[in-house]
């Protein structure tokens, strides 16, 4: 048998280590995940309720085109119902764009150091890859849009990026998508958007209402706090959902996803707490850092990297040893830096204790005995 040529180098999806494995493999009682930017205050308490009621339907197929939660979620926004279209996750919207615009030999450009799902799924479906790389740890529009042609179909944009934490303003992006051809679609993962709370930070309706070659990407996996339930969306124009809507599987989303979303929605005062101890969580860290004379990079969702000038893998499995996992920017071409999760007060101050013995066992990189 004989595979796609072109997907038979790609590398299987490395997640957040899972605690139980952890907590199996060294033997610990407790331990913190801060790797995989998971709500650590979980969701709404209206979420348990909806999915308990759910039960009573689990042998019945869901509603494929999710009919209330697409009402409720165009309500929310204040577009039309024809704009939303839901994925498991927004993993699967990334996916179903890929699979709807591009086939073999098809352009399509995004940043390094970014989401990895764009690039995997424009690999699967043969596409050139126009790469371009971060300037000053931010995504380069200018050098993005250098590459940008009438042969371009796809582009990319994770606002704030996953994985540095940086964000690009609206003027930045406003005066980028004046200057993209209507023929390329402008994909706009906004999956910590809700996190944001800089007043630079871009306006998605605004822009979508201004080019309708946008699309915006949300999710409820990250401050909604249901990762495991698999559940995002995308907002376009009406034509643009029409034809992602075309390679959409007949029951994508589950009941359950459904019913927790529509739930997780209406309890904005969760959200809401969230943001704010997210950013008081942001502040702590920050300021424990300074104290330890390290620096990071601006943080504008619920995760930061920080550097730390030591090899990240040494790094990583000395935090491990100490129950908490972290990314290794040894992973995401950051050497000697880490990426964490902002986690709950408990959670945050754990880890700096934890960084700190860190910090005192692994050797600092060129500095000399
Ligand atoms: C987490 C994440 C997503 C996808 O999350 P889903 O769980 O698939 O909804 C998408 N984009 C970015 C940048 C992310 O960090």
């Amino acid at each position: 048998m004989q595979p796609k040529p072109n997907i038979i180098h790609l590398p299987v999806y490395q997640p957040g280590k899972p605690i139980e494995e952890v907590k199996r493999e060294l033997g610990l009682a407790e331990v913190t995940k801060l790797a995989s930017n998971e709500n650590p205050f979980g969701s709404s308490p209206a979420v348990k309720d909806a999915l308990i009621r759910e039960m009573e339907h689990m042998a019945l197929y869901p509603d494929g085109g999710a009919v209330d939660l697409t009402e409720a979620v165009a309500a929310f926004w204040g577009v039309g119902t024809d704009q939303i279209i839901f994925g498991a996750g927004s993993d699967e919207v990334i996916l179903m764009i890929a699979r709807a615009y591009l086939v073999a030999g098809d352009e399509t450009v995004m940043s390094t150091h970014t989401f990895g799902q764009y690039k995997h799924n424009a690999e699967i479906e043969n596409a050139v890859i126009h790469e371009v790389p971060l300037k000053n740890n931010t995504y380069d529009l200018e050098g993005m849009l250098a590459k940008v042609t009438a042969k371009t179909k796809l582009i990319w944009i994770c606002n704030p990026n996953n994985p540095t934490g940086t964000m690009v303003t609206h003027q930045e992006l406003k005066a980028f998508l004046q200057a993209v051809p209507a023929t390329a679609l402008v994909v706009l993962d906004e999956a910590y958007a809700e996190y944001v709370t800089s007043p630079d930070y871009h306006d998605g309706l605004k822009l979508l209402e201004e080019h309708s070659n946008v699309i915006l990407l949300r999710t409820f996996s990250k401050i909604y706090g249901l990762a495991s339930m698999r559940i995002g969306y995308g907002i376009g124009h009406p034509d643009v959902i029409r034809t992602i809507n075309l390679v959409r599987e007949p029951f994508n989303t589950t009941r359950f996803a459904q019913v927790a979303a529509q739930a997780a929605l209406s309890d904005q005062a969760f959200v809401e707490e969230c943001r704010e101890r997210n950013r008081e969580g942001l502040q702590f860290l920050t300021g424990e850092f300074s104290r330890l004379g390290l620096t990071w990079l601006p943080a504008y969702g619920n995760f930061i990297m920080v550097e730390l000038n030591r090899p990240a893998g040494q790094v990583f499995d000395s935090l491990l040893k100490k129950g908490y996992i972290i990314r290794g920017g040894h992973k995401l071409d950051f050497p000697t830096m880490i990426r964490i999760t902002v986690g709950s007060r408990e959670q945050n101050e754990g880890f700096i204790s934890a960084l700190e013995r860190t910090l005192a066992e692994v050797q600092e990189v060129g500095r000399p005995l």
